[in-house]
């Protein structure tokens, strides 16, 4: 059985015994949390989240540039004003550099990615700092909404504001 397939088969549990079918789509909280891809990190867990509660944006390093486009439509369209970014320790990200991916890609895949830019990072508060300055200073993302920053501890589980 493939991976697909097992998950497949534990949302026949999930499902057999869901009973929020009547949640509406704009999340309640108001709130959208922008963090890693990372398969250690379960937002929903780490922070108390239920259904229907908040947006959870995720991609590699949980980088703003890249969710943006996320962000606006939750803000512009379902009501969300808040915001946290949620970095973490030994992320992946500060694990290579652009040129080290660009150069992989071309070996396996034999293609050119030399225009992407991955946003890898090398100081881990830092980034967040650095993405949190990005949204308050887009012209995208209003005045008013509350942006903040933090690391999560992927050995104790803790988040801890970066100020
Ligand atoms: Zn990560």
């Amino acid at each position: 059985m493939s991976v697909t397939d097992e998950l497949i088969q534990a949302n026949e549990s999930y499902a057999s015994s869901f009973s929020k079918g009547d949640l509406s789509a704009p999340p309640a909280k108001k709130t959208i949390v922008l963090t890693c891809m990372d398969a250690r990190l379960i937002p929903s867990r780490f922070l108390g989240l239920e259904e229907g509660d908040a947006h959870v944006i995720r991609n590699a390093g949980g980088r703003a540039q890249d969710a943006l486009r996320s962000i606006v439509v939750s803000q512009r369209l379902l009501g969300t004003d808040e915001l946290l970014v949620i970095h973490h320790t030994e992320c992946g990200m500060l694990s290579f550099k652009n040129e080290d991916l660009h150069a992989k890609i071309k070996e396996d895949l034999d293609a050119d990615a030399s225009d992407i830019d991955f946003l890898p990072f090398s100081d881990l508060e830092q980034s967040v700092r650095d993405d949190v300055e990005f949204l308050k200073d887009s012209p995208l993302v209003p005045d008013d909404v509350s942006v903040r920053g933090f690391v999560y501890d992927v050995k104790s589980g803790k988040v801890t504001e970066v100020k």
